[in-house]
Formats: C-alpha cells, sequence, structure tokens
C-alpha cells in the first residue's frame, strides 16, 4: 500500500475529512471514527509507514513522545479514569488500517472493555529458553 490508496495517508492529506486533534511536522493526531470511549484517538506518522515493523526508529519516537503529550490532554477533557496506548500489528494482531498508528483510548471502571485472557503459563524452562533467544538476537 502506498500514499495513493491509503486511507490514513488520505487523512493526513485532507482529502479525508477527520476531527483532527494535534499536527506538527512529522506527526499527525485525529479522533477514531468508531471510538472505544469518547476521546479515543490516533496518533501517525505522517511519513507512510506500515508498522512496528518497518518504520523508523526516530519516527515511532515521535509518535510516543506525541502520545504522551496528547494522553495528558485527553484525560483533562475527557476526564477519563484511565488510558491505553496501544498498537495492533499485521492482521493477526488486530491491524485493520496498514499505516502505522498508536491508539490512545481513554478509560473509565466499567466500561466494558476487557483485559486480554492469559492463555496458561509455561512449562519448565521454557521461558527462560525463550527469552535467552530473544535476547540473543540483540
Ligand atoms: P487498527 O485495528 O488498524 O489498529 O485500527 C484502525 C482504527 O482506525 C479503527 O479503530 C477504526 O475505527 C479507525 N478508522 C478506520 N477508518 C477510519 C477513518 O476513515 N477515519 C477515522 N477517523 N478513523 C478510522
Ligand atoms: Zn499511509
Amino acid at each position: 500500500m502506498d500514499n495513493n490508496t491509503c486511507i490514513f495517508c488520505k487523512i493526513i492529506n485532507g482529502e479525508i475529512p477527520c476531527y483532527k486533534v494535534y499536527e506538527d511536522e512529522k506527526i499527525f493526531a485525529f479522533l477514531d471514527i468508531h471510538p472505544v470511549n469518547k476521546g479515543h484517538t490516533l496518533v501517525v506518522p505522517k511519513k507512510h509507514a506500515v508498522n512496528i515493523y518497518d518504520i523508523e526508529e526516530s519516527e515511532i519516537a515521535e509518535m510516543v513522545k506525541t502520545g504522551k503529550k496528547l494522553a495528558l490532554k485527553i484525560r483533562e477533557v475527557t476526564k477519563a479514569e484511565g488510558m491505553n496506548i496501544h498498537m495492533n500489528n499485521e492482521k493477526a494482531g488486530g491491524q485493520a488500517v496498514f499505516h502505522a498508528h498508536i491508539h490512545l483510548i481513554p478509560r473509565y471502571e466499567g466500561d466494558g472493555l476487557t483485559h486480554w485472557p492469559s492463555k496458561g503459563g509455561y512449562a519448565d524452562g521454557e521461558a527462560e529458553e525463550l527469552a535467552k533467544d530473544i535476547s540473543n538476537l540483540l
């Protein structure tokens, strides 16, 4: 997908309307059209990237920096009791729009959004091996 077909690129370029909450040289943020709760905001890089795997470190750093700034303001305006910062990556990870984005989701006690289920633990030694496999690649 490129800038011509990507829905978030079109929003950034003004070809599709949105309720913008923030913009600077690198970042654009707007209200999610189907909010979990009111004030649910998407933070996206202006430069198209698909997701966590291909985005430049400096770009995601800017997204997180802006997310921090916006979370405080969203909390102030919505009186949110909690806040989720969430990123879906790839179809199996729940990604529906393939332009990298972070969700800022205002949360309230008893708002009905539940935590992900625990699918059990590890067999003996399995966690140690897995942690080593990952850290050995770094
Ligand atoms: P994903 O599952 O990819 O992390 O989430 C994509 C999000 O983008 C969804 O929460 C969806 O409601 C939001 N979204 C999809 N299309 C549009 C749109 O055209 N405008 C806005 N404002 N949000 C959109
Ligand atoms: Zn895009």
